[in-house]
Formats: C-alpha cells, sequence, structure tokens
C-alpha cells in the first residue's frame, strides 16, 4: 500500500475508526441517529467521547475544542486540555459524553445581529455528528452548530443543515412521484479555491495586506497577465512544496485534493477537491484555507484569500460546483434513458425557477466587501444572475416552450426524453466562463462566490430555493392522474415564466446590462445593494416555510452582514489614511528634497544649468503632495460621516458612496507618485516585485 492510502484520513475519527473502536451496538446507535438526525443520549455518547479520547491521544492530542462557524464566517475554536487533576498532583486525562455533545462558549464576543439583545446571553454548541471529527494541531476537532439558548441559530452550520433538510425533504417527493424511493437525497458540493502565494517579506513591508488582505495601494505592474503564460504554466519550486505539503496535510484530514494548477494571473494557484456531501464540503473548505494560510508560512510564504489582493489583477472567486443526488444517484446527471431524462428535466427545470424567482437572494449569499471588487469586473461574472444551459439544453427547454420537436444538430428528431440526449449534452465542450450560474454536464457550477467566503449562505439559499421549487411542483402533480403529460404541461408553463434567466451569452458585454435589465432582471452591483434581499418579505416567508430561519435570525443575519461590511471598509479606509501619512508623504517629500537639492547644486555651480527637467518633476511631486494630503483629510471627513450614521443600512451604503471613493482618490494619486518617484525611496514593495519573485 502506498503512503497516501495509508494516511489518507489517518487523523479524522471516521466511520472506519468508529467500527473499529465503538463497541458494536454504540456504533448501531450512533449510525442510526446520525442517519435519523436525532440527539445522541448521553449513555452512547459517553462511550463514543471514551474512545475518541482514547484515540485521540494516541495520536498525540493533548486538548479538544468544539470547531464552530460564527457568523463572521471564518471558525472560531477554544481548546480545552484533557486533563482532570486528582489531588496529590496526579492528572486523569478525561473527557465525558457531556463535553463531547454539549459546549458553552461565551457567547457574547460573537457578532449575533441583536439576538442577544432579546434573548439569554448564553450561547451552546452542540455535536453535528454528520461531519467527523479530526485533529488538527494536537486538538481533537469537534464540528459543532453553534446555537443560542433559545434555539436561536448564532452560526452558519444550523440553517445549511436545516436547508439539507428541506431540500431533502421535497426532492423526495418529487422522487415519490417518479415511483421512486429513496433512503438519502442530499447536495454536493465541490469548491475550487482560488489563491495567491506571495513573498512573507514582502507582506511583512504591507500594512494593507496584514491588515485587509488586499493591497490598497499600487501602481500597475509593467507585465501583467496578458502574455497568459502563468495558467497551467510549470509550478514554482517553491510553490510545489507547499502545494505538496498541503496535499500531505489535506489528505490526512480526509479531505480529497484532487487538482492543483496555475491560474491565469501571476502568483495565483487554484485547488479542487473531489466533491462531498455539502456540509462536509463547506467545512473541508474551511479547513483547507486555514491549512493554506498555515503551512505558506513554512516556506517563506503568504496565502492570500481575499476576492482582490491586487487591483487590475485577477482576483480570487471561489466556484461552488453543485448538484443533488439521491442514494449516490445525480439527479442532475441528463442519464440514458427516457424516462430518467423527464426525471431529469424535472429537475433542471425546478433549478432554472428557482434561480430566477430568488436571483435576489442568491447575489444577496455572496455578497461581501470584498466580493464587490470581482462580480462585473470582467474576470468574474457580472452582479446579475443568470444561468446558462449550453446550446442542446437550451434548445431542448425551447422545445418545450414552443411545444416542438427537440432537433439536434439537424439530424436527430426527438420527442422529450429521447435517449440521444445525455450524450449531447454530457460531451457540451462550450463552457462558457463568464456565466455566473453555468450547468456542466452534470452539476451547476455558480461562479460568483468570491476566495474569502464561508460557503454556508450560498449553498443554504441554494438548496432552500430549490426546495421551495420541487415543492411546488409535488404540490402541483401530487395526485395527477396523467403525470407524465402533467408533468410537460406544467414544465412548459414554468420554463415560458422563467425563460428570461437563461442566458448564453457572453456575460462580461456591455450589451448584456442592458439585455438583462429589458429582462427584468436585478443587478444589484455592491453590498448595501445586495443585503436588503435577505429581509424582502418573501426571503423572510421562504426561509419560515422550509425551517430554515425565522424571521428573527434572518434579521440578525442581515444586521451581522451590513456591520460587517462596514467595519471592513472603515479598517481599509483608515489603513489607506495612515499609509499615506506615515509612509507614501514622507517618501515623496524626501525624494522631492533630493531633487530640490539637485536643482539648488546645480544652479550654485551654474545659473545656466538646465534644470527644467529636475522643476518639472519637482513640480509633480509637490502637486502629488498636495492632492496626497486634502485627499486624506477628505477620507478621515468621509470616515467620519459614515462612521456617525446610526441606521445599519445608511453606514453601510455611507461607506459605499463616500468612503469608497475617497479612499480611491487617495490611492489614484499615490500610484501617480509612485511611477516618478525613486525606486530607492518608495518604502513599499511593488506590484512588479511582489508577483513576479522568483
Ligand atoms: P473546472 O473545469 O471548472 O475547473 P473540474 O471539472 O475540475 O472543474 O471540477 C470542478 C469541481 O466540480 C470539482 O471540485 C469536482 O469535485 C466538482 N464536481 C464534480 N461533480 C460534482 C457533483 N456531482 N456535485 C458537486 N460537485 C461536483
Ligand atoms: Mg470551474
Amino acid at each position: 500500500m502506498s503512503k497516501i492510502s495509508d494516511e489518507y484520513g489517518s487523523l479524522v475519527f471516521n466511520d472506519q475508526v468508529m467500527q473499529e473502536r465503538l463497541p458494536k451496538a454504540t456504533y448501531r446507535v450512533l449510525s442510526q441517529t446520525v442517519k435519523e438526525g436525532k440527539p445522541l443520549n448521553l449513555e452512547v455518547a459517553n462511550i463514543v467521547a471514551h474512545a475518541m479520547k482514547e484515540w485521540a491521544i494516541e495520536l498525540g492530542a493533548t486538548h479538544y475544542t468544539h470547531w464552530f462557524q460564527p457568523l463572521t464566517g471564518i471558525t472560531s475554536e477554544k481548546h480545552d486540555s484533557f486533563i482532570s487533576p486528582q489531588g496529590s498532583g496526579r492528572i486523569l486525562l478525561s473527557f465525558s459524553g457531556k463535553e463531547l455533545i454539549q459546549g458553552e462558549p461565551d457567547a457574547s464576543s460573537f457578532p449575533s445581529g441583536g439576538l442577544r439583545a432579546t434573548f439569554e446571553a448564553r450561547g451552546y454548541t452542540a455535536w453535528d455528528p454528520t461531519s467527523y471529527a479530526f485533529i488538527k494541531d494536537e486538538v481533537l476537532c469537534i464540528p459543532t452548530a453553534f446555537v443560542s439558548y433559545t434555539g436561536e441559530a448564532l452560526d452558519k452550520k444550523t440553517p445549511l443543515l436545516r436547508s439539507m433538510d428541506a431540500i431533502s425533504r421535497e426532492a423526495k417527493r418529487v422522487l415519490a412521484l417518479f415511483n421512486k424511493q429513496v433512503t438519502t437525497v442530499s447536495t454536493t458540493v465541490g469548491p475550487e479555491q482560488e489563491y495567491f502565494l506571495i513573498k512573507e517579506s514582502d507582506y511583512q513591508e504591507r500594512l494593507d495586506l496584514i491588515l485587509t488582505g488586499r493591497t490598497l495601494f499600487g501602481a500597475d505592474p509593467c507585465k501583467g497577465q496578458e502574455l497568459e503564460e502563468h495558467y497551467f504554466g510549470a509550478i514554482r519550486p517553491t510553490v510545489n512544496r507547499f502545494m505538496q505539503e498541503l496535499d500531505d496535510e489535506l489528505w490526512k484530514l480526509g479531505i480529497p485534493a484532487k487538482t492543483k494548477h496555475n491560474e491565469v494571473a501571476p502568483s495565483q494557484h487554484e485547488l479542487a477537491p473531489v466533491f462531498l456531501t455539502t456540509n462536509a464540503a463547506v467545512d473541508a473548505n474551511l479547513l483547507t484555507m486555514e491549512l493554506m494560510r498555515k503551512l505558506a508560512s513554512h516556506h517563506g510564504l503568504v496565502c492570500l484569500q481575499h476576492e482582490k489582493p491586487f487591483a487590475g489583477i485577477n482576483g480570487n472567486g471561489k466556484h461552488n460546483n453543485w448538484s443533488i443526488s439521491a442514494d449516490d444517484a445525480n439527479l442532475l446527471d441528463p442519464g440514458s434513458t427516457p424516462d430518467e431524462n423527464l426525471q431529469f428535466l424535472v429537475f433542471l427545470t425546478a433549478v432554472i425557477k428557482a434561480v430566477d424567482e430568488y436571483q435576489g437572494l442568491l447575489r444577496m449569499s455572496v455578497a461581501s466587501a470584498g466580493n464587490d471588487h470581482r462580480l462585473g469586473a470582467n474576470e468574474a461574472p457580472p452582479a446579475i444572475i443568470s444561468i446558462f444551459l449550453g446550446d442542446e439544453l437550451e434548445a431542448i427547454v425551447r422545445s418545450i416552450i414552443d411545444a416542438t420537436p427537440y432537433a439536434s444538430d439537424g439530424a436527430k428528431t426527438m420527442d422529450l426524453g429521447s435517449p440521444v440526449l445525455p450524450t449531447f449534452i454530457k460531451d457540451n465542450t462550450d463552457r462558457n466562463r463568464t456565466s455566473p450560474f453555468a450547468f456542466t454536464g452534470n452539476k451547476f457550477e455558480f461562479r460568483m462566490p468570491g476566495g474569502e467566503i464561508n460557503l454556508s449562505d450560498a449553498n443554504m439559499v441554494l438548496n432552500t430555493i430549490v426546495a421551495k421549487a420541487l415543492a411546488d411542483f409535488a404540490d402541483a402533480l401530487e395526485g395527477s392522474k396523467n403525470f407524465e403529460v402533467d408533468a410537460k404541461a406544467y414544465m412548459k408553463q414554468v420554463l415560458t415564466d422563467h425563460q428570461r434567466i437563461i442566458f448564453n451569452g457572453n456575460n462580461y458585454g456591455e450589451e448584456w446590462l442592458s439585455e438583462a435589465a429589458k429582462r427584468g432582471l436585478l443587478n444589484l452591483e455592491s453590498t448595501p445593494e445586495a443585503l436588503p434581499q435577505y429581509i424582502a418579505a418573501e426571503s423572510i416567508e421562504l426561509f419560515e416555510n422550509f425551517g430554515v430561519l425565522n424571521r428573527i435570525e434572518v434579521q440578525s443575519r442581515y444586521e451581522v452582514k451590513l456591520e460587517h461590511y462596514s467595519k471592513k471598509i472603515n479598517i481599509e479606509g483608515l489603513v489607506t489614511a495612515r499609509m499615506a501619512r506615515a509612509r507614501f508623504i514622507p517618501a515623496i517629500v524626501e525624494f522631492s528634497a533630493t531633487v530640490a537639492s539637485s536643482i539648488a547644486t546645480k544652479l550654485s555651480i551654474s545659473e545656466d544649468m538646465d534644470v527644467s527637467a529636475e522643476e518639472d518633476l519637482l513640480a509633480k511631486l509637490n502637486s502629488g503632495l498636495v492632492t496626497i494630503t486634502k485627499g486624506v483629510e477628505a477620507l478621515q471627513k468621509a470616515i467620519e460621516v459614515a462612521a456617525a450614521l446610526e441606521d445599519s443600512l445608511e453606514n453601510a451604503r455611507a461607506y459605499r458612496t463616500k468612503v469608497i471613493p475617497a479612499m480611491n482618490a487617495v490611492r489614484a494619486a499615490v500610484d501617480e507618485m509612485e511611477i516618478i518617484v525613486g525606486h530607492d525611496y518608495w518604502p513599499v514593495p511593488t506590484y512588479n516585485h511582489i508577483l513576479f519573485y522568483t
């Protein structure tokens, strides 16, 4: 056996380990509770906890933690050691069932969007037995949900799990109409994580990267990505060593890292794992991101996952490949038999309906200060949601709408569900990289999520809106006497109503903006414009009807997102002002003094000396200094005005419309200076330097 297969999952308390280490009866009860999603009883939990502790200690663990995802999106953990003092200086290592299934972290320091004002301040974490426990840095990590004392979700995982329940329930109703009784329906996700690796020594010189994750200054490099030589190019040896270590560590954690390659931008890379069930995939992605950041330091590198680390250079996205499977059969696979094709088309129709009806909510789910730089910047899809189906599938949809026979390439004619269909779709090579929501053979690829995002929100929304569309189908068709005919008629109606969301053309083009407006599609360009979609009456109704979030939970999440946005921009504004004052202005002053003394020296030698070049330069430096100084004052003022606004939406809007433009003005003035100030005087590493290291 190779080393990889030996080590794969070696740090995970997975099904195999449970089978080996738990008494048969306990294993059976645990498996059953996991399947049925019931809470564990304490007796079983005690036995599981003991086995888990013994296993973890053998692997060098000294602490345990309830690993959870508060509304900030990143993961949180508080480590407790297994040590329990026994008097006379002796200790025992203990871990009880209660400690396994429930924790009580101090909830008061996590954002709750006002939830705690109305509810108990206490929050507790509860083990999610559908995600395996694992060991990270000598700590046994137990994936948990985080809820308030009264049961309101305070985290990202809880509503995601609820949304998986919802779609499972409704998909089963639809499958029952096809006479299929299945045990489990779940959604699957394979996220493609993009990231940059830069030298730690450069990073340390830049306060903007350290505090905001992106460069707030930096003139265009002389060379960008125009030669397209980086994409799939040979990987630098340092980066290769990083990737190897990363793969090793991910595999130990049972994360199926699969492909790695260079991306379009210089110093940019991508990692894609094999897909998993959605909640496991989200956990795995968060761990992957964390490991990337940690392991980079072993190689003198820093990993940047921000959506836009460098202006003018492609940013980091995270394509969310999504599908639905029933007892391991992919429901979005076109299949090869006619009756399965009808089923496929029913599910496809549900996705189309869902995405059109709730386009605003889907857009909202990926809104963040960082992602605002990507969406609509000709590197990622625009902020407008549309669906790419590919030529064949679109022709099929059209044939349903028009009630005409489907003709493939003019050669074969077929009714709905001809066996000819699947091969054509699967082999469709037109990948349309510009579409925000593309059908890619047997799954949808949602391309809007940003590199730094926690994918829970996007998938929670996707699962819920598709659950709703499936429920609508089941409501309409249950009791039908002539299922096939009625199903086709239903699809014809739904596809007619929602065809505006289908767009196979170029999403980056100017024309699409006006075409989309004509179609009545939403174009929510920024986070403050997108977030109110969360609290729209139909969104709250949707989440409540499907048991995913109640009104208060929605409201609190909306508040947290708004606050988070404003805080991020506030920090960026402060860092812009600080760097301008503390680094760039002094550098320009110093260089100006050199130029000025050169003029004085030359003139002292001869009054006739031509000093026009220096004078010209000095004038430019001077004018730059004035512009920067005034710009910083204006920025400071804008921040004060924005920060003083009490209403959280007004507040976020002011950051968007007042603070960001003021920051951009300072940046533009500084970037102009970077080009004319002597290299040795410039106080921070430039794009040329950071992006093209060896
Ligand atoms: P691309 O061509 O877009 O770069 P790949 O074809 O390499 O991407 O696959 C991208 C991702 O899609 C992988 O993470 C893969 O696991 C995922 N994927 C494949 N099938 C499914 C599925 N049924 N459900 C969810 N994700 C899937
Ligand atoms: Mg992709």
